[in-house]
């Protein structure tokens, strides 16, 4: 778990990305779900890869409303994530076959969120060892599987 509670990692992930506006908002205004690897819409929420994944699978949900912490969503918006994480977890489990799933969420800076301004729940499929999974020198990450892979793999679960 220590890895999603690292802020310190995620405030060099944001000075990477050079956030200027709310990336989530522009994913939900743009067209091209594919180029942003949206993996799906829904009424309240969306899901999208993360582009700095720590494993492979690494996705977030993410209500549509721009909002920072959980009880300023509407009640339908809670629960349509929370179904999402089970529907992503489920996919996860089935597609990728991993031996573990850490769902969860950084609230407010302090906590480690790296777009605070907007909520996101991560869902990050975990394999013992997987630590020594990705190699990380000098804070740059080697991945095995491309993201268009990975994208191709997981959109089919989100929209049966
Ligand atoms: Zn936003």
């Amino acid at each position: 778990m220590d890895f999603l509670f690292s802020p310190w990692r995620y405030r060099y992930l944001a000075s990477v990305r050079e956030i200027e506006g709310c990336i989530f908002c522009d994913h939900l205004a743009a067209a091209d779900d594919a180029a942003r690897l949206v993996l799906a819409r829904y009424s309240q929420v969306a899901v999208v890869l993360n582009l700095y994944p720590y494993t492979n699978g690494h996705l977030m949900i993410f209500p549509c409303e721009h909002r920072a912490w959980l009880h300023e969503l509407p009640a339908a918006a809670q629960q349509q994530m929370l179904a999402i994480a089970a529907r992503a977890e489920s996919a996860l489990l089935r597609e990728y076959r991993p031996d573990g799933v850490n769902v969860g969420m950084n609230l407010g800076e302090a906590a480690g969120a790296g777009i605070a301004g907007h909520l996101h729940l991560h869902v990050v499929p975990r394999w013992f060892g997987d630590s020594n999974f990705m190699t990380v020198v000098g804070e740059t990450r080697v991945l095995p599987e491309d993201l268009s892979r990975t994208y191709q793999r997981l959109k089919p679960y989100f929209s049966e």
